[in-house]
């Protein structure tokens, strides 16, 4: 025979019962029928077992024995539910979800729906504390800046962006007029004006000058969502490429404009043959002037626009070096030394025409800025970690405050000597755009009438091991 197990003592919440798993309202405390019922059963049988020690003390004692006894049975359940009462008060006063009051009888089925009830709210409470993370994670990681702010503009939450931005605090700020923070007047008078149609435009100087282009959304009636974008890159490239269009313009005019002019003289006058070969000889200057401008131009657009330079190509070092240096000497004339001096065993990979141009670029340069009877020596490092070429030449050097501008397009410190030694200002340029598609860095220090030292750097995964080149020199 099997052993009856024996009965589990523990309030049905704690034993987990299905019992106490029905449906019940979250919003408050509406007991479900079948708990009513079963509080109706138990009193009813309460109230039976106070019945029957009472008739049975009367039937034995009389009946003040049987008033006496059903009294002392209802002041015994009275406490009970005194005691059971006070508890429920006691934890409503300080509702510990993990905490709640136990009993038995009708008291159990009641605490047993606090108990679920408070499971779920704290269920409820932990998924919109995960909403809310989730959330402000997702307004964190936004690329613009985001302020939320109430009906009377102030401060609710904003991200991260905004604070660098607007330079608020996201947590001591709180509540606080955005206007008190952010006090540009077009920011001002765009709030104030309710007309959001389109964004505005202002510039904070906070840290580095920034540019924003803000728009307030309004949602919800009162509140408003603005949103602060960063458009100094933006801008910046639109002042770059109104430069250039106006430098592109002003290059291309001014041979255009000579050239004109002789063919006018050309035209109108009539003139000796001697002259007017001198004259065409000019506009031929004037007209290979215009060609190089423009052949630049599209070597710097087919840069832009090029596919990224191979990984896998090998760029022999060796014939390159060689091919650069024979150049150096044909442009020179024999006006300048020149040695080439190449240690490492090792090659480069890229594009090569891209990284000869770069090189060739700069070797012309030491020579076009070099007098005659000046020193240019190229100097070739490689090795695993890395490979280095160095242009140095002895000519008239450049000032340290231009520096810095070398590479802009049209930058010229001198435009009067660029221009007689057939510079079109986009050399380095082109040398930049080249270079940085190679991973690879340029370096210039100069010395005013001593001369300059042009230093382009390839990384150790632009490096191959390539044909024997140590040791050259020319
Ligand atoms: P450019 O066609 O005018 O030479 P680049 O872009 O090649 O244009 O060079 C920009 C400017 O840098 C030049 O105008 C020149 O003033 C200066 N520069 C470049 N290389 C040298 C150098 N080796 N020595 C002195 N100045 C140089």
């Amino acid at each position: 025979m099997g052993s009856v197990p024996a009965p589990d003592s523990r309030p049905r919440h704690a034993r987990g019962e299905q019992g106490w798993k029905q449906p019940c309202d979250n919003a408050g405390l509406v007991f479900p029928a079948h708990t009513l019922n079963s509080v109706l059963v138990q009193t009813l049988t309460t109230a039976a077992w106070l019945a029957v020690p009472a008739l049975i003390g009367r039937l034995a004692f009389g009946a003040d024995a049987g008033w006496a006894l059903f009294a002392g049975g209802l002041l015994i359940v009275s406490g009970y539910h005194a005691r059971n009462l006070r508890r429920l008060l006691d934890w409503l006063g300080n509702p510990d979800p993990g905490d709640v009051p136990e009993a038995s009888g009708a008291w159990d089925d009641a605490f047993a729906l606090l108990h679920r009830r408070e499971r779920r709210l704290a269920q409820e409470r932990q998924r919109l504390a995960r909403l809310v993370v989730r959330y402000s994670q997702a307004g964190r990681a936004l690329p613009d800046g985001v302020v939320i702010l109430d009906g009377d503009d102030r401060i609710v939450w904003c991200n991260g962006k905004a604070e660098a931005r607007f330079g608020i605090d996201g947590k001591t700020d709180v509540g606080q007029p955005i206007t008190n923070l952010v006090r540009q007047p077009e920011f001002v008078k765009y709030l104030a004006a309710g007309d959001y149609t389109g964004p505005a435009q202002l510039k904070t100087a906070r840290g580095a000058a920034l540019s924003l282009s803000v728009q307030i959304i309004p949602y919800d009636d009162a509140q408003k969502l603005l949103l602060a974008r960063d458009i100094t890159q933006a801008e910046r490239l639109d002042t770059m490429r109104r430069d250039f269009v106006a430098n592109v313009s002003h290059e291309l005019r001014t041979p255009l404009t000579v050239l004109t002019g002789f063919l006018e003289t050309v035209r109108e006058l009539k003139l000796d043959p001697d002259r007017a070969r001198n004259y065409m000889g000019m506009m031929a200057g004037q007209a290979s002037r215009m060609q190089r401008i423009i052949d630049d131009l599209l070597t710097l657009s087919a840069l832009e626009s090029a596919p990224q330079p191979p990984w896998d190509r090998q760029v022999p070092m060796r014939a390159v070096l060689d091919s650069l240096c024979a150049d150096a000497e044909a442009l020179s004339g024999g006006r300048h030394r020149i040695s080439l001096d190449a240690q490492g065993d090792w090659d480069l990979l890229g594009a090569e025409s891209e990284i000869a141009s770069a090189l060739r670029n700069l070797i012309t340069n030491a020579i076009r800025y070099s007098p005659a009877g000046g020193e240019v020596r190229l100097i070739w490092r490689a090795s695993a970690d890395g490979a280095s070429f160095a242009v140095e030449d002895s000519g008239v050097g450049i000032e340290p405050e231009h520096i810095p501008r070398l590479t802009e397009r049209f930058y010229r410190v001198d435009s009067g000597r660029s221009r007689e030694t057939g510079g079109t200002g986009l050399g380095l340029a082109i040398v930049k755009h080249a270079l940085l598609r190679h991973q690879a860095s340029l370096q210039i220090e100069s010395e005013p009438g001593k001369g300059s030292r042009f230093t382009v750097r390839f990384p150790a995964r632009r490096v191959a091991a390539g044909h024997q080149s140590s040791g050259v020199t020319v």
